[in-house]
């Protein structure tokens, strides 16, 4: 992968920095513990730089975990897909991957040993009766009338549990700590259920599944792992986290450390509503290229240097704030700015006549592929007596300021040649459907003889050498900076533009056959690399990345 070292500091820096040179940790080891039930999401990246950029900048190593404690909802598919976004940003976890399920029988050990101690009880309440016993911030809970079970009974109870000799939801096992604590993770907290479900990694094997919580610190402490960063909701589960760590014989003492979770505007991140996105068909699929899913960003064209980039632009804090999807955007026009190589293409076509062009005439000019890096060389473009210009770079009667294409103007078509526009043809409903000009044969490279001055240049291809394609463009899937706002339902704010499909646009023939992993600026339109799906040789299909400026601060 490509070094950046260049991350802004942070407070988790401070924290590993101190760590390191006081010798409280040798090595950090950070871990990245998605669940493996649903796609990753640009949240996620937050995450993902943050805990493998730790890693990388402080020779540490970082862990891929998969947190994998509810066999009801995850799946494999998931798991593949995970691994593949996070090598796809760019980061590598070597020998490192892990599962919490590979963790199971060290966790019922440890459950067994809570029992032993007199720190776990299995309960018989349904989850209804805990749920009403729990109490609330300013009440204490009611302590279960299976709270003093002995020790030889949970025993026996928690090892039929694990046989499966009870249904699901029938008993649960949980931590006898303090009915009463403020902290309501503290109030007896369930530490196994009862699932009889195969799971995705460790099939049939078991019938009781640990909760998250029991699960993960322990999980924490058996890789050794040094700093093991959450987001801010599970601060108030840190005295649960440690209080596992201090009732059991763990092999090591990692501590939690909490940062702000990424919220975006234009889009939601919640895993229930990209399913409910995907399962409705509102969208194509996880890899939708409207989605903010790594899958759907990838497909779109997203760079995964522009997704590092927006990660340490936006930084890593302790208080929620939104990021506006505009910085997002700019992060992936300033890294494609940068290399996408230039071409030219006609998204609405319009058709051009040089009437005094010869007609079978053809010319071929060297049009650069960039125009600040000259090591990106050029390419011939063909120009000839028929070509398509943008439908909006015509205005039969121009509005102020327009220094387009026009009657009786003159204009520079880029690359070439100055035209002056003499006529239009127009269809039965008064629609212009064809535009005729002149060419000025001594303007050839696009700068008049006698020094006048020429305002406009417009984009062209010529006719008899355009490709037909597809364009897609992709707009945000919302149209309200806040979808999730007052709990209302999401979906009213749904963008009915965010995809249109232009199906007869007209593309320089250099652009046909191209890599699929090439993205090129198409001047004055934006950023567009093929479909890596739907598009063929044959078939040409192009996705629109993001558009050349930001238009939506001005809405
Ligand atoms: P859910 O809890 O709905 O399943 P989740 O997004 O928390 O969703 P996980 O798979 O548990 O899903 O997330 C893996 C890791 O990614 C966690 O450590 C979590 O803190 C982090 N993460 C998830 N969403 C964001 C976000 N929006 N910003 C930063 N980190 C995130
Ligand atoms: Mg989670």
């Amino acid at each position: 992968m490509t070094t950046e070292t260049t991350a802004p500091s942070n407070f988790l820096r401070t924290i590993i920095e101190d760590d390191l040179k006081s010798a409280a940790c040798k090595t950090i080891v950070t871990r990245f513990p998605p669940e493996p039930n649903g796609y990753l999401h640009i949240g996620h990246a937050k995450s993902i730089c943050l805990n493998f950029g730790l890693a990388r900048d402080y020779g540490g190593r970082c862990h891929l975990r998969f947190d994998d404690t509810n066999p009801a909802k995850e799946e494999l598919e998931y798991i593949e897909s995970i691994k593949e976004s996070v090598r796809w940003l760019g980061f590598d976890w070597g020998e490192h991957l892990y599962y919490a399920s590979d963790y199971f029988e060290q966790l019922y050990q440890w459950a067994e040993h809570l029992i032993q101690q007199g720190k776990a009880y299995v309960e018989d309440l349904s989850a209804e009766e805990i749920r009403g016993h729990r109490g609330t911030l300013t009440e204490p809970g009611k302590e279960s009338p299976w709270r003093n079970r002995s020790v030889e009974e949970n025993l026996a109870l928690f090892r039929s549990m694990k046989a499966g000799e009870f249904p699901d939801g029938a008993k649960v096992l949980r931590a006898k700590i303090d009915m009463a604590s403020p902290n309501l993770n503290l109030r007896d907290p369930v530490l196994y259920r009862i699932i009889h479900a195969p799971h995705p990694h460790v099939g049939d094997a078991w019938k009781i599944y640990p909760m998250y919580d029991f699960a993960h610190g322990q999980s924490d402490a058996i890789e050794g792992i040094t700093h093991s960063i959450c987001t801010l909701e599970f601060e108030s589960h840190k005295p649960l986290y440690n209080w596992f760590l201090d009732n059991l014989p763990v092999p090591a003492r990692p501590r939690q450390f909490e940062f702000a979770r990424l919220n975006l505007t234009y889009t939601v991140m919640s895993k229930r509503k990209l399913h409910e996105l995907v399962t409705q068909n509102i969208v194509s699929g996880w890899d939708d290229p409207r989605l903010p899913t790594l899958m759907g960003l990838a497909r779109r064209g997203y760079t995964p240097e522009s997704i590092r980039a927006f990660c340490d632009r936006i930084g890593v804090g302790r208080s929620d704030s939104w990021i506006d999807m505009s910085i997002l955007e700019e992060c992936v026009r300033d890294d494609l700015n940068e290399r996408a190589p230039r071409a030219l293409a006609v998204l609405r076509p319009l058709r051009v006549v040089i009437d005094n062009y010869p007609e079978q005439q053809v010319e071929q000019f060297e049009a650069a592929n960039h125009p600040q890096n000259p090591e990106m060389g050029s390419r011939k473009v063909s120009f000839s007596r028929e070509l398509y210009i943008e439908q909006d770079d015509f205005m039969e009667m121009p509005s102020k300021g327009f220094f387009r294409m026009t009657p009786g103007a003159e204009v520079r078509l880029r690359y070439t040649y100055i035209v002056r526009c003499t006529g239009v043809v127009k269809d039965d409903n008064g629609s212009v459907i064809e535009v005729h000009c002149q060419y000025d044969p001594d303007s050839r490279g696009g700068s008049a003889a006698d020094g006048r001055k020429i305002k406009g240049t417009i984009h062209w291809v010529s006719a008899g050498h355009a490709v037909e394609t597809e364009v897609r463009l992709f707009d945000r899937l919302f149209n309200d900076p806040n979808p999730d706002r007052g709990g209302a339902d999401y979906k009213q704010f749904l963008n009915p533009l965010s995809m249109e499909t232009l199906r007869n646009c007209k593309l320089e023939p250099s652009l046909i056959g191209s890599d699929h992993e090439i993205r090129y600026q198409f001047e004055r339109q934006g950023y567009f690399r093929p479909d890596p799906k739907d598009s063929t040789p044959s078939n040409p299909v192009f996705n629109r990345i993001v558009t050349l400026k930001d238009n939506w601060s001005k809405k």
